[in-house]
């Protein structure tokens, strides 16, 4: 089974973001400190952070205030913005790591100036934050908020010192502050060099494939860079990946915390395949593929000492 759609690409007011991004960083002057600081951007957004979200008391205050709809998933929501109290409250089951991107996520929804006056709450989840959402204002809040995260293109130009890798993406989400799934996929989006991730979860269940019963890997979603895009435009991704894919063995070999690889071909229908190295990490969660090209594109100036 394969499908086109499963890359994740950019919504059509990415440039009108940009100046977003960019503006908010220098109203709340940034400059060259890391992490983004959250606070300066908050206040700069003029919003005031509630703190962690006692979800029976929000309920409570807000009888006959929200939709029962919204009252009822309030267990599922992980960041919260009330556009008229201009407050920001974060899920007590937040990751630790987590959180500046939720924070970013809902600064976000406030400073796009048509989506501020369209709702009274926003409240995310992991639908909603799940970057291959389709609902655009959902999509432009992740785009915005990973823009504040890794301040437009200083993630591009920091990862341009090292070489290409899975271990250098994990050791630049420390400086930024961020988890590494969403360093990793801004890592990628952003390269100067073609390059794509692929994100994955093992099935959670068995079926029958070529009659025998498997779980196999499910795609997620796809990221790829400008170059990427451009080499590879019209590749149609896997649904799933059983045994029989050359990627499952790899999948299936890696564990713990180090950044497995392996050489591997692939190509467009009806065209000839390309050689390609295939990096393979996970979580423990998802499974991340980082496919690069089989020459070293270049030589970066610093070495990654820790890989993963
Ligand atoms: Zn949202």
């Amino acid at each position: 089974m394969r499908r086109k759609g499963l890359a994740v690409r950019p919504p059509d007011s990415e440039a009108e973001l940009e100046k977003i991004a960019r503006g908010l960083l220098r109203a709340a002057d940034v400059g060259d400190r890391l992490p983004t600081p959250q606070e300066d951007l908050i206040r700069c957004a003029e919003l005031v952070h509630g703190g962690v979200i006692d979800l029976e008391e929000y309920r409570e205050s807000r009888v006959g205030k929200i939709s029962k709809a919204l009252a009822s998933g309030l267990e599922k929501v992980m960041g919260l913005l009330d556009v008229r109290e201009k407050t920001i409250y974060i899920s007590p089951k937040a990751h630790q790591k987590q959180v500046p991107f939720l924070i970013f996520h809902e600064v976000s929804h406030k400073v796009i100036p048509w989506q501020v006056e369209v709702y009274d709450y926003f409240e995310d989840n992991f639908e909603t934050l799940d970057p291959s959402i389709k609902k655009v204002f959902e999509h432009e809040a992740n785009t915005l908020g990973s823009k504040l995260l890794f301040q437009c293109d200083r993630l591009k130009k920091q990862a341009r010192d090292y070489q290409l890798g899975i271990g250098v993406a994990l050791r630049l989400a420390d400086d930024f502050g961020a988890s590494y799934h969403s360093c990793l996929r801004h890592y990628v989006a952003t390269h100067d060099h073609m390059c794509c991730l692929m994100v994955l979860r093992k099935a959670c269940y068995a079926e029958e494939y070529r009659g025998q019963l498997e779980v196999p890997f499910e795609v997620c979603y796809a990221v790829q860079s400008e170059k990427f895009a451009q080499e590879f435009d019209g590749y149609i991704w896997p649904v799933k990946i059983y045994s029989d894919h050359p990627l499952y063995g790899l999948l299936d070999a890696t564990f713990g915390s180090e950044v497995f690889q392996d050489n591997f071909k692939i190509g467009k229908e009806n065209e000839d395949s390309v050689d390609v190295v295939v990096e393979s990490w996970t979580n423990s969660f998802n499974h991340f593929l980082l496919i690069k090209g089989r020459r070293k594109p270049f030589s970066g100036r610093k070495k990654v000492v820790v890989a993963a």
